[in-house]
């Protein structure tokens, strides 16, 4: 590694809007400049860069940092390899630093022995299947109803109940136990000495990444035992979250046709292809992440998701959709008849009552409001306002007012509630909505649906603006005063930073190792909100931290509202209402006023 002396001069050389407006186009927008993030998909810009700090954040997706870290996640480098990227480009010279040189070379090593490996293994899986141990699960795919042409195309294998098959198999060909575990494919017993193979009696599913290349696999039993489905652990070569089983196939087809289907499992992408449904892909045992749109959208910008419709399934893509509204991406939803999936329904009705489902596919918005108000008609006004409650969650969290609009006019519609309360009852909701900060940008809160306690909140954004509060903080308060135990770690490194170094500097700061912290801080360092009287709103916040007591808390939160207003200070105002709201809201959850159980 590099000393930190060599790494500041480096940081130092770069400007971050030089460096960012080379990828990215930047308006200047109050302190900051805005543009679109080149790390999630989205319309509206979020992503700030601030030439004071020299950092960066996306208010949508939570990343930031500095120059290094900017062009570590834009051009897929480690640390070392971003120090190096952006020395060059200053013409500074490193010291020489073989170790380093050599660590490179050996990751490249590493992740060319480990493919070898898992490709010297497929070939074995697929032979399996061939052979005589294989006529058992031949067998169970043609049941299945797989086709010889798709085990071909999919390169499907099998492997023996046994504990060490492949295991000395590839000790035949030279690898060590250690690279076969690295590789994922075996286990090192938890008693005694010695692996085991991780995949026995299953049949097996090459796992490509986009280019073909096998880098995982994914084993199914061919009974009723458990676990059904079992994956390679992640390596060097694979990371669940960012592969899609299938989309090396079905990359050229989502393109031409501008959309891909998701569906859940090897079987049900594998029944696709075999039907001609050939822009299918499956996600490997977890829920969606942004790391898979990432992935299509270089191919198409439409998605139709096809899930399980038990609960479960349901459940699973509601908890999309906060991804879903904040890409950019279009997405339908599918649901299949009760008891069927992709597989068997192709099996059942074939391709073309296939097809007609796609047709009818409803937008992911549509699909919510189905789950959530029409499939239980209720009646009582307390699962009235339990629904509309529920609702207005999602509705307040989707990006255009358009469709806010409409989705509140149905809402409305269905539950038979006068439209007009149902809208006074959105901005509590919305909190983001009345005040955007100057800049345009939403202040979303940096975990999506978790309220941070607002004057802590206050502290956090004003010591990292300005070091001289930060001091005085210091003697005021102590980090265990801060409820929220990620404003108490982000309070704990800055007073560390003070005390160690005797000043803040915000981009040492973001090369924290922990992510959530780093991207807190680096949230609320990038954050434009004017405070009238910073030192005001300072001490008024200290005062109601330290106050315990509901009461006398409330009433510090009512006088320093007044006295944000008579200055005018519209950031305090907003978040210590928010503040005061909450704590009055406490002791119920319901819609004030509306509900028999209300606490008003
Ligand atoms: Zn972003």
């Amino acid at each position: 590694m590099y000393s930190e002396d060599v790494i500041r001069r480096v940081r130092d050389s770069i400007n971050v809007y030089d460096l960012i407006s080379g990828y990215v186009a930047l308006k200047k927008t109050g302190k900051n400049w805005l543009g679109l993030c080149p790390f999630h998909s989205e319309k509206t810009p979020s992503f700030n860069v601030n030439t004071e700090k020299q950092i960066f954040h996306c208010f949508g997706c939570g990343v930031g940092g500095d120059v290094f870290k900017f062009v570590e996640l834009q051009e897929g480098l480690n640390f070392p390899e971003a120090v190096k990227t952006l020395a060059a480009r200053s013409g500074i010279t490193l010291p020489q630093d073989n170790r380093d040189h050599r660590q490179d070379k050996r990751t490249e090593d590493e992740k060319k022995t480990l493919l070898k490996i898992v490709a010297e293994a497929a070939a074995y899986f697929s032979k399996e299947l061939e052979g005589p141990a294989g006529s058992a699960a031949r067998e169970y795919l043609r049941k299945r109803g797989v086709s010889d042409a798709i085990i071909r195309e999919f390169a499907l294998g099998y492997v023996r109940p046994e504990w060490d098959g492949l295991l000395k198999h590839l000790k035949h060909l030279n690898y060590t136990p250690s690279q076969m575990e690295r590789a994922g494919l075996v286990v090192k017993r938890s008693e005694g000495e010695g692996y085991y193979d991780r995949f026995r009696g299953r049949i097996i599913f090459p796992i490509r990444d986009m280019t073909g290349q096998v880098i995982a696999f994914g084993g199914r039993v061919m009974d009723d035992s458990l676990p059904k489905y079992l994956n390679s652990s992640e390596t060097a070569l694979y990371s669940k979250s960012h592969v899609l089983y299938g989309l090396d196939m079905a990359k050229d087809h989502g393109r031409k046709q501008g959309y891909f289907i998701i569906v859940e499992g090897y079987l049900d992408a594998i029944a696709c292809h075999q039907y001609g449904i050939r822009n299918a892909v499956a996600t490997l045992g977890t829920a969606l992440t942004d790391g898979h749109l990432r992935l299509m959208r270089r191919f198409a910008d439409k998605l139709v998701l096809i899930f399980d419709p038990d609960p479960a399934g349901v459940k699973a893509s509601l908890r999309g959709f906060d991804l879903f509204v904040s890409s950019s991406m279009k997405v339908n939803v599918v649901s299949l008849p009760g008891g069927d999936d992709p597989d068997t329904f192709l099996q059942k009705q074939g391709q073309e009552a296939f097809a007609a489902r796609l047709r009818q596919s409803a937008k992911f918005m549509d699909f919510v409001v189905e789950q959530v108000v029409k499939s239980s008609p209720s009646r009582s006004i307390d699962e009235k306002i339990e629904k509309a409650e529920e609702m207005l969650s999602y509705i307040s969290r989707l990006q255009s007012g358009i469709e806010r609009d409409h989705y509140l006019k149905k809402t409305a519609e269905i539950l038979d509630l006068d439209e007009t309360v149902l809208r006074q009852e959105m901005p509590k909701q919305t909190m983001k909505l009345p005040f955007a900060p100057a800049g345009g940008t939403a202040p979303a809160a940096p975990a999506a649906g978790r309220r941070r306690p607002r004057a802590e909140e206050i502290l956090i954004h004003l010591i990292l603006k300005d070091e001289g509060i930060a001091r005085s903080l210091k003697d005021r308060i102590e980090p265990r005063d801060f409820t929220d135990p990620l404003f108490q770690r982000a309070v704990e490194r800055i007073f560390k930073m003070l005390d160690e170094q005797g000043k803040l500097d915000t981009g040492a700061l973001l090369r924290e190792e922990d992510e959530e912290l780093k991207n807190l801080l680096s949230h609320y360092a990038v954050l434009d909100m004017v405070y009238e009287d910073p030192a005001k709103s300072f001490q008024d916040c200290v005062e109601v931290i330290k106050q315990k007591d509901p009461e006398k808390k409330m009433k510090l939160l009512i006088r320093a509202i007044q006295e944000a207003e008579a200055r005018g200070d519209i950031a305090t105002i907003k978040r210590l209402t928010e503040e005061q709201q909450e704590l009055s809201r406490r002791p119920g959850r319901k819609i004030p006023g509306k509900s028999g159980t209300s606490t008003e």
